[in-house]
């Protein structure tokens, strides 16, 4: 049988989003329980795929399905595609399967030419129509030019501002069907100028470039950018839903809005959308015209208002969780053009899910399934610090489009928010309005502030999605993008003048607002509490120093997962010391300069197990090579040779002797304790006498070190290694007259050590996996290089996303998997982690808890993230 490409709205139901994608699920959905949806057809997320393996075109079998079902949709509706009596308008949008707001492509009033038009304002005499005719065919030749041609949409929008100001007006609404009709024959001689040839009048032609254009916008930047950015693999592909259009821009009888059943930036449960009267759906999400708050319609439009606030309930009641939903009133009757779960901001995400379980809606597994761990970031970023903006006076209020505190510096462009963050700055991206192309700059900005735009605005609705503060619409600002400046509240701002943004509130302030850490308390405490009776792996954290250890346990890390030495001897005076070490002739030399850094590393572990309470703490032995430490200016050269009384030719040679061609892979890790087994006593020491004084400061503490072996590869080098911390640790035991429990286990960060886990398993007390060093050494990409040529992985589609922030379970994880087949027959008792990037990534933590592993360590503000994510895994 021949695929079925094609889905009627009547056909299909929300199950089937895989196949229809979001948007072409809920519209069928929608239709089978009865809501007003305009009854069209979705083209499949197979259709799209076909669309790429058949090199980028749509084939015969699908075009000739989509016509059928543009048959059964003119039957349906009593009108016909590019009929002079009865003339059938479409729009073509694109709904992949998950949601991904304004990155890819929408036609409106598909359907239309000069004898279309020209009928249909021959069929009703009234000038009002006439102007709706001419309104829908100037935007229909725009969005088409834009959008499937790929014209930019400034050369269009020039045309309309030189129209409005010729004709003294401000709005486009104040343009007359005649300046519409004139601006419509400028819109088309545009595209003749820009493409060399006529805009196309055939509708099936105009049909099936627009479905090839929203295929293409599949893959297009800002798409495959918002795709690795939200884990949403390439391989899904985008429906295409074709629908008939109704028209909110026909007089002012009709209108089009954009609501949502909660606050998005809240979560309080109250309806919360815009409305504009005589107006199309692209007006409100483009923040073209900043439009009414949705309570207005009720004056305005009190049956349709009425009938919209019942399918609110009824949307709400049937897919238990917050809808968003665009709508269009056409001549006072209601249409549902679409619902979805809204996107929300991470404090609306907390607030809507406890409700849910108190109103009965879900049960608290489905309430911590519900939030996405990812948005808890923002949770934890800083907030204006509430004296500070008590004492502040807004210079300018717009809309609290999405919470959060911002302070930077002012930017223009998308570019340069890039530009400036790339090189340390905190910028705040102030823009007229933003549009999808903006994306990148958006991301790099601390916040974003727009002069015009509601809160469904592009601006609001992106910000919300990367829990980015942005406020919108602040209509006060005079803008003056071009030299990059404007004024608020009779200052003038240039590039570079510092400014906050209050997302929540939307109040602007001048200059630098002071701002504090977040806590875990209220909602954000009630869903960690779930999460935590959920999870069955622990969540550990990666921490070298007390303050972070304790920063870890407030957001509820159950232990250290990995503390990295090394960065405890970066201090002045602590380098000194590991500087004379290294530049030792006899192992005596260096054993007197590591009695020196002794003291200080003893008093480091003794802080980190008292910031742990008893909680288990991993400590890594000494891992980067020694030129890592090497003094690098003629000062310190001197300063070294002084005090090993060697000349400075003499430590010159030294250092040109530690120089390495891949010190990624050359005298680190257990290599150093293997040529100066001194080090490794010595941080055995440490930590054994660090232990043993709070042991004793501590009785009910169970304090047991754990001390981690980087970098091995092959269990004689463990075996070698292990033996100099027993003898050590057991000496300081029995000196200390006391008794203390300790492990000794290796980190899997090299593949031959995953390869012979089952040998290395014998003599490890615990794995931990170096993930950020196995995915290295197993693909053979540099971790420090390695972002020189991955852009162009992902360009190419080889990567769609980065292995060294996402965990490649396929190469990667089989080794993690083998290690654990191979080790833990052999030693029972073994105990199993991961301390690499990957421990804080949601959909590596999943994985981690697939393969039975005991915990992940992370760094300390992704702690919330990976037991939510541990939680969701176990669920
Ligand atoms: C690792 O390699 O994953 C790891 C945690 O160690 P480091 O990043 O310090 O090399
Ligand atoms: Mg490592």
């Amino acid at each position: 049988m021949a695929n079925k490409w094609v889905y009627m709205f009547s056909e299909g139901n929300m199950t089937m989003r895989n196949l229809l994608g979001g948007k072409g699920a809920n519209l069928a959905e929608m239709t089978s329980i009865g809501l007003p949806v305009p009854q069209g057809f979705t083209i499949t997320t197979e259709a799209c795929t076909q669309y790429y393996e058949d090199g980028r075109k749509i084939n015969d079998e699908i075009m000739a399905q989509a016509m059928e079902g543009v048959k059964k949709m003119e039957e349906i509706n009593g009108k016909k595609f590019g009929d002079l009596q009865n003339p059938l308008l479409v729009s073509v949008r694109s709904g992949a399967r998950a949601s991904m707001p304004g990155m890819m492509d929408t036609i409106l009033n598909l359907g239309l030419n000069d004898d279309v038009v020209a009928a249909m304002i021959k069929g009703n005499p009234d000038p009002a129509f006439e102007r709706f005719v001419y309104d829908s065919y100037r935007r229909f030749i725009q969005m088409f030019s834009d959008v499937v041609m790929e014209v930019g949409k400034k050369y269009f929008e020039q045309l309309i501002d030189a129209m409005k100001e010729k004709k003294g007006v401000k709005f486009d609404v104040d343009l007359t069907a005649a300046d519409l009709k004139e601006l419509a024959e400028q819109f088309k001689a545009e595209y003749k100028n820009q493409l060399g040839k006529d805009f196309p009048s055939d509708p099936v032609e105009q049909l099936k470039l627009a479905i090839e254009a929203v295929f293409r916008s599949w893959d297009n930047p800002r798409a495959n950018v918002y795709r690795r950015d939200n884990d949403i693999p390439y391989s899904w592909g985008t429906a295409v839903n074709v629908m008939p259009m109704v028209f909110g821009n026909l007089n002012n009888e009709s209108g089009t809005g954009v609501a949502f059943t909660r606050d998005p930036a809240t979560g309080e449960n109250k309806l919360m959308g815009e409305f504009l009267i005589n107006a199309q759906g692209e007006d409100v999400v483009a923040g073209v015209r900043t439009p009414m708050p949705i309570a207005q319609m009720e004056k305005e439009f009190p049956e349709a208002y009425a009938e919209f606030i019942k399918v609110c309930e009824t949307l709400e009641n049937h897919y238990h969780d917050m809808q968003d939903m665009e709508f269009t009133v056409e001549n006072k009757k209601l249409y549902m053009l679409q619902c979805r779960n809204g996107k929300r901001t991470a404090p609306a995400a907390l607030k809507i899910a406890c409700d849910l379980v108190d109103e009965g809606h879900k049960t608290p597994e489905e309430a911590v399934a519900m939030i996405d761990p990812r948005n808890l970031d923002t949770l934890l970023h800083p907030q204006f610090d509430a004296a500070a903006l008590k004492a502040a006076t807004p210079i300018g209020k717009g809309l609290g489009a999405s919470p959060g505190a911002a302070c930077g510096k002012v930017v223009f462009t998308a570019d340069d928010a890039v530009e400036w963050a790339a090189r340390g700055e905190k910028v705040v991206l102030v823009r007229l309005e933003t549009s999808p192309e903006d994306i990148t700059g958006m991301k790099a900005a601390q916040g974003i502030l727009t002069v015009r735009g509601g809160m469904t605005s592009h601006a609001a609705v992106v910000a919300r999605g990367m829990g980015e503060c942005c406020v919108s619409g602040c209509g006060d600002i005079n803008m003056d993008e071009e030299n990059k400046k404007f004024t608020l509240a009779g200052k003038e701002f240039h590039e570079g003048d510092f400014i906050s943004i209050d997302g929540t509130t939307g109040n602007i302030y001048d200059g630098q607002i002071a701002t504090v850490d977040a806590q875990i308390a209220g909602e954000f405490g009630r869903i960690m509490a779930w999460a935590d009776e959920f999870r069955k792996l622990k969540v550990r954290t990666n921490a070298d120093t007390p303050a972070d250890a304790k920063k870890a346990r407030e957001l509820g890390a159950e232990g250290i997962g990995l503390c990295r030495t090394e960065h405890m001897f970066f201090e002045e005076d602590r380098i000194a010391a590991f500087r004379e070490m290294i530049c030792s002739d006899t192992v005596e030399e260096r054993e007197a300069a590591l009695e020196k850094i002794l003291p200080y590393q003893q008093n480091d572990f003794k802080a980190l197990y008292e910031a742990l309470e008893g909680c288990p703490v991993t400590i890594r032995f000494l891992d980067p090579p020694l030129h890592e430490f090497v003094p690098t200016t003629e000062d310190e050269i001197k300063k070294l040779a002084e005090a090993k009384n060697k000349s400075v030719d003499e430590i010159k040679a030294i250092i040109n002797s530690l120089h390495e061609f891949n010190p990624m892979m050359g005298h680190r890790g257990c290599r150093l304790a293997v040529t100066y087994p001194e080090i490794a006593k010595m941080q055995t020491k440490a930590v054994i006498r660090a232990a043993l004084e709070v042991q004793k400061a501590h009785a009910d503490w169970n304090v047991k070190p754990e001390i981690m072996i980087p970098l091995v590869c092959e269990v004689k080098e463990l075996k070698y290694v292990k033996k100099v911390v027993v003898e050590t640790a057991d000496a300081e035991i029995a000196a200390a007259g006391a008794k203390l429990e300790y492990e000794v286990g290796t980190m899997i960060e090299i593949p031959r050590a995953a390869l012979t886990a089952d040998e290395i398993a014998k003599e490890a007390d615990f794995f931990c996996f170096g993930t950020n060093d196995l995915t290295q050494m197993t693909f053979g990409f540099s971790r420090d290089d390695a972002g020189k040529f991955l852009n162009a992985y992902y360009d190419t589609k080889i990567f769609e996303n980065d292995p060294f922030a996402k965990l490649d379970q396929t190469g990667v994880g089989k080794l993690m998997e083998m290690s654990l087949k191979l080790g833990k027959p052999v030693n029972p008792s073994l105990h199993v982690g991961i301390c690499g990037e990957h421990g804080g990534d949601p959909s590596s933590v999943e994985f981690c808890h697939k393969i039975g592993l005991d915990y992940v360590s992370c760094s300390p503000f992704r702690v919330p993230v990976a037991r939510l994510a541990a939680a969701q895994a176990a669920i």
